[in-house]
């Protein structure tokens, strides 16, 4: 244990000596050797071709190290983003941030200093006895991981736009921690973990801070992939030094960003399993489990993949509350581009509002880096303002560059889109045994142009009529573009794969059709390998059971072509509604329906009320979302 101990020591001491050497360099021979002031565009080219090795920052000047070996400056529009940080890192670039100096002076006395005290403060903590349990000899490495916030940080919900029901969902924790005391007093058993589930970019990682910063509790931040590490035992003591950490700071709050490097479901995979990973999870099981009830420390996380999380992870007193956050709406990313663009001088003519109807699909960090762009743009032509010109430029090139894959709809698919979901909901909303609407959108998401959400009830049964108007439901989209556009499109894909499986089983499993009777045809056999079925039918049969799922779907598209007919004027108001908005609500949905006007934005009664109640886990999942547009 001892030798161990020493032998990280040594490695600890070695590299702060050389971090030292190399931060005093940077520092101290930078501003002598009158390095090369290269133009914004120059830095941008050379940092995309991988020239660059280190880059200092200070405030928005940069002091950088080329892979050459010469030394440059360059000066930002405005200090550089954390998506431009972290940009630079991911390229290989070594980044330091550092704070502004008032002189160099300064600088040369404050930072042999401060290294001075950091090696203090790691001799003492080495010197003060071993640990006990495995992992103690790595303990060290483990301590730099986690970034812990000694105060809580700056952000607040008053940054954050776009994600109201989020926010009410999480007031509540804020609450919590706020007065704590409050709480256990009346011995209410509060959230131990929440999950916060949304696509890339869509402000997980922001919310959480601002949780943190909205209740004045530390941010003690981890991420999944700190845990995984080659050598078996490593993760595991490293989440039981972040809960330790945790519980010094009581009240705080962790949170473990992509929780599914280390979350996913166990012992799933073929070829040996991933024996650290298992153990690292088992950990952090074990913490979730060992606060006792006056800690009060809540735990978050974050993921875009909730599917592939152990389901232990999900279990009561664990991530029992699910939080999505989802990409934002039109107004959503209004009030986004808006947060952003303080500090940054706008010209007259830039319209936000405009910009956020040219970008759905759009996500806080697509817009944060839209205007960043747009800066550098006008930068570049060393403008004062930022144009719309700039901002349109920046949009196409956020859009079409490399790295977005999100796509802009033209006007023309907006319009199908628009009709071809407003079907699904008229229908939805119409028929007597469907669910009702809880959702539309014509935002685009994964590969659906747009989609309907219903609000669906869970039944442990379903009925005959219950399941032909769920096929008539999903067929509603198409029979929508045929009746307006006298066309139809590629879109309703997933919707016929739907309406197709559940009459194909209608017939051949649940007994629902008169001319085949109560008569299994087909089993389906789920093996871990992924279900496949048995086919229990002769070729003569398989031929009847083609032409009756064919009649079943043909008579249901009849029907719903036939109702919508009948509301070609609510189909129209909705997809008109859609086209002006982008989401409706349930509320919105019928007030639009009757004819009404478009019940108040963001502070409508009914959002009060969804903000309150639990996502149920398949909504977020989207497994009960009609995809396709
Ligand atoms: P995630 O963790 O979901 O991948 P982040 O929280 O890292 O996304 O978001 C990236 C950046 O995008 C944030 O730093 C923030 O500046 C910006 N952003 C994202 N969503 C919002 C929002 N709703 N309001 C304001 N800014 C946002
Ligand atoms: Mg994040
Ligand atoms: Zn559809």
């Amino acid at each position: 244990m001892n030798t161990r101990k020493n032998g990280a020591a040594i490695w600890l001491i070695l590299l702060l000596l050389i971090g030292a050497i190399w931060a005093v360099n940077v520092a101290m021979t930078s501003p002598a050797q009158k390095p090369a002031d290269l133009g914004l565009s120059t830095f941008i080219s050379e940092v995309q071709s991988g020239k660059v090795q280190q880059i200092v920052v200070e405030d928005n000047k940069i002091y950088g190290l080329l892979k050459d070996g010469s030394r440059f400056t360059t000066y930002l529009p405005a200090p550089p983003s954390d998506q431009s940080l972290s940009d630079w890192v991911s390229r290989g670039i070594e980044v330091r941030v550092q704070a502004p100096r008032s002189s160099s002076m300064l600088t040369s006395i404050l930072i042999p200093i401060l290294i001075i005290g950091v090696l203090f403060a790691v001799f003492w903590y080495l010197s003060r006895g071993s640990r006990a349990g495995d992992g103690g000899g790595a303990f060290g490495f483990t301590k730099s991981r986690a970034k812990v916030l000694a105060e809580s940080p700056k952000t607040s919900f008053k940054d954050v736009a776009g994600a109201e029901e989020a926010k009410e969902e999480l007031g509540e924790i804020v609450e919590f921690l706020k007065s704590p005391e409050r709480f256990h007093r009346m011995g209410a058993r509060i959230p131990r973990g929440v999950l916060l589930v949304g696509p890339p970019g869509s402000g997980k990682t922001h919310i959480a801070r601002a949780v943190a910063g909205e209740a004045r509790v530390p941010f003690i931040a981890a991420s999944g992939s700190d845990f995984v590490e080659m050598f078996v035992g490593v993760g595991a003591a490293r989440v039981r030094d972040l809960f330790e950490t945790a519980k010094k700071n009581s009240p705080c709050i962790i949170f473990i960003d992509e929780i599914d490097a280390v979350g996913r479901k166990r012992g799933g995979s073929f070829g040996g399993g991933n024996d650290e990973r298992e153990q690292t999870l088992n950990q952090l099981l074990v913490e979730m489990d060992g606060f006792d009830k006056e800690t009060s420390v809540i735990i978050m996380a974050a993921t875009n993949r909730p599917d592939v999380l152990d389901p232990a992870l999900l279990r009561p007193g664990r991530f029992d509350r699910q939080v999505s956050i989802d990409a934002p709406d039109i107004r959503g990313r209004e009030q986004i581009l808006r947060i952003h663009a303080v500090g940054k001088p706008l010209a007259e003519d830039v319209d936000l509002a405009l910009v956020a109807r040219r970008t759905p699909g759009f996500v806080g960090a697509d817009l944060e880096n839209l205007l960043n762009e747009a800066a550098l743009l006008a930068a570049r032509e060393r403008r004062r303002k930022i144009t719309m010109k700039d901002l349109e430029e920046a949009a196409d090139r956020v859009t079409m560059g490399p790295a977005k894959k999100s796509m802009v709809f033209s006007e023309a698919d907006k319009r199908i889109t628009a009709y071809h979901e407003a079907g699904h909901a008229l229908a939805a909303h119409y028929l007597k045994h469907a669910d009702g609407v809880h959702k539309i959108t014509i935002m685009p998401r994964g590969r659906a142009l747009g989609f309907m959400m219903p609000e669906r009830e869970d039944v442990l049964h379903w009925t005959k009529k219950r399941l032909l108007d769920q096929i008539a439901v999903a067929l509603a989209g198409r029979a929508s573009e045929e009746l307006v556009f006298d066309d139809v499109t590629t879109g309703a894909e997933n919707d016929f794969r739907q309406a197709t499986e559940l009459a194909w089983r209608m017939i051949t499993e649940w007994g629902m059709h008169p001319e085949f009777g109560q008569v299994a045809y087909q089993e389906r056999q789920d093996t871990y390998l992924g279900g496949h079925e048995v086919r229990r039918y002769s070729e003569h049969t398989a031929h009847l059971i083609d032409e009756a799922v064919r009649k079943l779907i043909d008579e249901q598209y009849e029907r719903i072509t036939t109702l919508l007919k009948d509301k070609k004027a609510e189909l129209e108001r909705v997809a008109e509604a859609l086209l002006e908005v982008e989401t409706l609500n349930a509320q919105q949905f019928i007030s639009v329906l009757n004819g009404e006007p478009l019940a108040g934005g963001d502070k409508d009664p009914d959002k009060k009320k969804d903000a309150t109640q639990v996502i149920p886990k398949a909504k977020i999942r989207g497994e009960a979302g009609l995809g396709g547009a």
